[in-house]
């Protein structure tokens, strides 16, 4: 049975006192005194020896982090790294740059998260010390997970946990791995059913709830509170995706009291959630929506969040359809589309940083601002198109199934449109490629000026773009079109170069429900087709 009666830290008074109490705190799992204890060991007039304030600040961002205050846990763990670079103990400074890694990665910064777990692989491998390079590599996996690069996430911890089980007698180091690889597995789970690949599905699952049960045995023995919380967790995450959602309520339930009873943060939040899937499963979707809209309620002002609310925006947009709620579904749609939105394009620009960072592994400092700046290229090459900073094709791939979805919930018509720029190679011939360069970029300005905010503009290839018009019936976006065109048509190009004249020819179609992207892209090019044979600069409508 869990024993949930944890004596709470006596008072004590002097800094060292209050220091040792704090360790003692870290190894049981009470977070809300060891905070305590080591704030107070700093405060005025604190600690005299360097080191042991260096430890006292290590404590305190230690027990922050796992209550769930990354923001504390984040000034903690900065103070410690400075204090243990000064002391020119290596090891100490490992260890903060590894809390300095989690806290990063909970205010929803992975990129600098990142950045400080692979300085602490580089420094554990450097000191030949296994059990910090199996914490680094826990934490490297850890910012792979929140990218979304599940399966890379799992590598890393796979590799945590074999070198954890090498390390004989380190139960927390087990502990961690173990969890940590088991989350990385439904995760990667979630990944193969996707990819309709069930028997791996399966049998991730299945190594999950072994590595699981494993965890909590570990935990239970260690007496260590926050670890039970976090076990139960994991062994409640698997069992539902089992669909043995009564045992998974269960462990929530019980785990959720234990969270609430020591003050974890992150785990009331989701234990919450947790519920309310395990309803969703059980077809109690009512309920569901009544749990996910308290806790949408409580997570909505934290960045820190956004993954969470990115769930619980699809959990009640699935909820809400189930229960034939229409108009609620749809706004649960438009606002998970819209975070969903967002988060691809800054995982975009997160999964480029971090595929450079495996490379900052083995070069040395001074690469590292070269490196930098191919990210942030790299990133944005990845969506955006260079020369008209317009979304480029890849985006448009992205974002139309997204406007296809939502037509297709709440029954709103979509136009889309191919537009492709008269005699461009002429254009090119007779001016030459800078001016066709600067003819496309005006163009962008020229289209983006007439068009709504929620309409999606692409440059799609050389001098093709792509229009998406969501809500618009086939009449309303003829009359756009043709706006677009005519601007085209008398937009003073002989600024550019004397002589230059610009025409485009679009083609135009209405979405039919039910129709693939496939289909309804074809049908664009028909129609551009059409508008070219008959004679360009107009807009032909299918
Ligand atoms: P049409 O009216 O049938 O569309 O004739 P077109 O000349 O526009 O069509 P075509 O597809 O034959 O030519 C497109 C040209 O666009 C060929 C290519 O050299 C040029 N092009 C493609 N990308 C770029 C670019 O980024 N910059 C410049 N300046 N030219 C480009
Ligand atoms: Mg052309
Ligand atoms: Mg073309």
């Amino acid at each position: 049975m869990i024993d949930t009666t944890l004596a709470s830290a006596p008072p004590v008074d002097s800094p060292e006192a209050n220091l040792a109490a704090s360790e003692a705190a870290l190894r049981r799992g009470d977070h809300r005194a060891g905070a305590q204890l080591a704030e107070q060991a700093l405060a005025p007039p604190g600690l005299a020896d360097t080191a042991q304030r260096a430890l006292a600040w290590r404590l305190a961002a230690l027990h922050r982090w796992r209550l769930g205050d990354a923001e504390a846990a984040l000034r903690h763990a900065t103070q410690a790294t400075t204090a243990y670079a000064e002391l020119g103990d290596s090891a100490g400074h490992t260890e903060s740059l590894l809390t300095l890694c989690m806290a990063y990665r909970d205010i929803g910064r992975p990129r600098e998260a990142l950045d400080h777990a692979v300085q602490a692989l580089a420094s554990a491998r450097c000191l030949g010390d296994r059990r910090l390079e199996c914490w680094a590599l826990n934490r490297v996996g850890g910012v792979y997970r929140v990218i979304d690069d599940t399966l890379v996430a799992a590598d890393y911890t796979r590799q945590a946990l074999t070198l954890a089980r090498s390390l004989d007698g380190d139960d927390e180091a087990l502990f961690a791995s173990l969890n940590n690889l088991a989350n990385d597995l439904v995760a990667c789970a979630e990944y193969h059913t996707r990819d309709g690949q069930a028997e791996a599905a399966l049998a991730a699952l299945a190594e999950a709830r072994q590595l699981s049960e494993e965890a909590l045995t570990l935990a239970r023995r260690s007496g260590n509170v926050h670890r039970m919380a976090v076990a139960m967790g994991n062994l409640a995450e698997t069992l539902s995706q089992d669909d043995d959602t009564d045992a998974a309520r269960d462990l929530i339930r019980r785990y959720q009291a234990l969270a609430r009873e020591h003050g974890f943060k992150n785990l009331i939040t989701s234990g919450a959630y947790d519920i309310a899937t395990v309803l969703q499963r059980q077809g109690r979707h009512a309920l569901a929506v009544k749990h996910l809209l308290k806790l949408r309620e409580q997570v909505l002002d934290d960045p820190a969040n956004s993954e969470v609310l990115r769930n619980i925006e699809r959990g009640l947009y699935e909820s809400h359809k189930a229960l034939k709620h229409h108009e609620q579904a749809l706004a649960c749609l438009e606002a998970h589309s819209r975070l969903e939105r967002q988060w691809l394009i800054e995982r975009a620009d997160l999964q480029a940083r971090v595929k450079l960072g495996q490379l900052d592994l083995q070069r040395t400092y001074d690469d590292l601002e070269r490196l930098r700046a191919e990210a942030k290229t790299l990133a944005r090459d990845a969506r955006q198109d260079p020369l008209t900073g317009l979304a480029n094709r890849r985006a448009a791939d992205e974002t139309l199934p997204l406007l296809l979805a939502q037509a297709e919930a709440a029954r709103r018509p979509l136009a889309l449109a191919m537009l492709d720029v008269d005699h461009f190679k002429q254009i090119n011939d007779v001016h030459g490629h800078a001016v066709g360069d600067e003819v496309l970029s005006a163009m962008s300005l020229v289209l983006r000026a007439r068009l709504r905010g929620s309409d999606l503009l692409a440059r799609v290839g050389g001098e093709e773009f792509m229009l998406a018009l969501p809500g618009t019936l086939a009449a309303r976006a003829a009359e756009t079109c043709e706006r677009l065109r005519a601007a085209v048509a008398v937009h003073d190009w002989q600024a550019i170069a004397p002589g230059l004249a610009v025409t485009v020819s679009l083609g135009l179609v209405q979405w039919r429900p039910g129709e693939t992207r496939t289909s309804l892209l074809e049908r664009a090019d028909a129609a551009l087709y059409q508008a070219k044979r008959s004679g360009r600069d107009r807009v032909v409508q299918l």
